[in-house]
């Protein structure tokens, strides 16, 4: 009898294989840096490759920027400045609006890339990743001719260059939570997508030149974190935009500190979901699940840290287990997968190095049933009871699908032990009452707090952190100003 077969909350619960094709999508066997409008070989001639986590198999293998190429690049963009930044913002809104509609044209392509390059659940990359970031540059082109209402009896002018690093848990939504409004806004830009995910940044490229954008507004480079030191450090770029690790963050406002460079930072988090013992049950139980599996928990503002009001612990607990039990882990590709495969073998370790360390430190750990594939990077979804404030792995970013369960009886017990983190990204609240709500989204020390849901993005909503979380806001009006200077 097979594992699922074992397990009573499965019994009804089988599904066939439902695998998206692959036989529309073209890959090339190896990639080049976009500059200045063209496809060219790395100056230096290396490349690396890039690994599906569902099968660890090579791809494609990926051009490695080294800082001439940098140099490049950025010369170019700078070289771009001018004729774009003056271009009437009707004009420059007519390119981004193509850019969108060129990704929704070729959006089975770039979801059935993302989820094999990246491991993430098809059903994401299709319904989420994709759409959003068309969302954002429909969103963003429809700006670039109204700056001025945006920030009335104010003369907003763009900054320049732009450097924009981004990470690999959203690698093409991240791209256009980047380039839409610095494009907007009449910046030029180099990007560099995150060393593990670079193929749907690649594809925007080639979208990007079939949109006729004039050539060096947008170069996109490929490399690890040496080409994304390269871009924050050249004397030349006037403003970075990053997002990742809030180790890699800290070290690049050490690097720029005391230059005139601008800088917004969206780092890591450990948001906090709490579940009130009037919220609907049942609703916040998919809550908990869509807030920490979603992405395998690569997401910044992941409800990590659930806290579960007393009266309803035991039933939530025993809600959420039965729910995990219902989980599909596995091929990325297959449209039923719920959790797909760990982004990379160095991120899978660091995951299995947490839950180590949550069994040493005491905690009583829960993960259903169920098989995995044999080849691949897997981890099952994971709950830790029995943890308190003190233990790591309720205090650190984890970046995996391992949540941790708390109990707690005031409201005031709550917003304390919520906000008792060095990082404020991302809250939920789960709770019938309207005044509980606004009580906890002001007390909360988070960027983004949801109520009654959980890891819902809109385009026209900021999105940011506090403390270690970062600093700077994405998304919504608020999302042009790092882009502008007011004189
Ligand atoms: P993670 O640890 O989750 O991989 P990182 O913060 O290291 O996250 O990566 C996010 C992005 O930052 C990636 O594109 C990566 O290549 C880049 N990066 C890593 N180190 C540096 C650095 N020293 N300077 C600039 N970019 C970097």
């Amino acid at each position: 009898m097979s594992a699922t077969e074992n397990n009573p909350f499965n019994a009804s619960w089988t599904y066939d294989k439902a695998p998206e094709s692959t036989d529309h999508i073209q890959l090339k066997e190896q990639y080049e840096l976009f500059i200045d409008g063209a496809f060219v070989k790395p100056l230096k001639g290396k490349y690396f490759e890039t690994i599906n986590p569902s099968n660890n198999q090579t791809i494609a293998s990926v051009a490695e920027a080294s800082s001439e190429d940098v140099d490049k690049a950025v010369h170019a963009a700078r070289a771009a400045f001018d004729s774009w930044s003056t271009l009437s913002g009707r004009e420059r809104g007519k390119y981004i609006y193509r850019i969108a509609r060129l990704i929704q044209e070729r959006a089975r392509e770039f979801a059935v890339i993302e989820s094999m390059d990246g491991g993430k659940p098809i059903r994401e990359s299709r319904d989420i990743d994709v759409p959003l970031a068309a969302n954002h540059f429909f969103y963003y082109a429809g700006w670039a001719d109204k700056l001025a209402y945006a920030f009335p009896n104010k003369t907003p002018k763009p900054l320049g260059v732009a450097g924009q690093i981004i990470p690999w848990n959203f690698p093409l939504l991240m791209a256009a939570w980047k380039l839409a409004p610095a494009l907007a806004t009449g910046n030029t830009v180099v990007l560099k997508p995150a060393e593990t995910t670079p193929l749907t940044a690649l594809k925007l490229a080639e979208i990007i030149q079939e949109s006729g954008l004039p050539k060096g507004v947008v170069n996109i480079l490929t490399g690890a974190g040496a080409t994304g030191a390269a871009i924050v450090q050249h004397p030349e770029v006037d403003k970075i935009a990053f997002t990742g690790s809030t180790a890699v963050g800290k070290y690049i406002q050490k690097t720029i500190a005391g230059t005139p460079k601008k800088l917004t930072l969206e780092l890591g988090g450990k948001g906090a979901n709490i579940i009130f013992e009037d919220a609907a049950i049942d609703q916040a139980v998919e809550g908990i699940v869509n807030a920490i599996f979603f992405n395998q928990g690569h997401v910044c503002c992941a409800g990590s840290r659930l806290f579960v009001q007393e009266s309803v612990a035991s039933t939530v607990i025993q809600k959420l287990k039965e729910r995990m039990e219902h989980l599909i882990v596995g091929d990325p590709l297959d449209k039923n997968t719920d959790i797909g495969a760990i982004n990379s073998t160095k991120q899978l370790e660091t995951i299995k190095d947490y839950v180590e360390k949550g069994l040493k430190e005491g905690g009583e750990i829960y993960q259903p049933v169920c098989d995995l594939p044999k080849k691949g990077n897997w981890c099952r979804p994971t709950l830790f009871l029995n943890v308190s404030q003190s233990h790591t792995i309720v205090q650190e970013e984890i970046f995996g699908p391992v949540l941790t369960v708390q109990t707690f009886r005031t409201i005031d017990e709550v917003i304390d032990k919520a906000n008792n983190t060095p990082y404020g990204l991302s809250a939920g609240v789960w709770t019938q009452h309207g005044a509980k709500i606004f009580h906890l989204t002001q007390q909360l020390n988070a960027g983004v707090v949801w109520a009654n849901t959980f890891n819902k993005f809109d385009p026209t909503a900021p999105f940011g952190g506090y403390k270690e979380s970062g600093f700077g806001r994405e998304g919504g009006l608020q999302g042009l100003r790092p882009y502008l200077k007011f004189n």
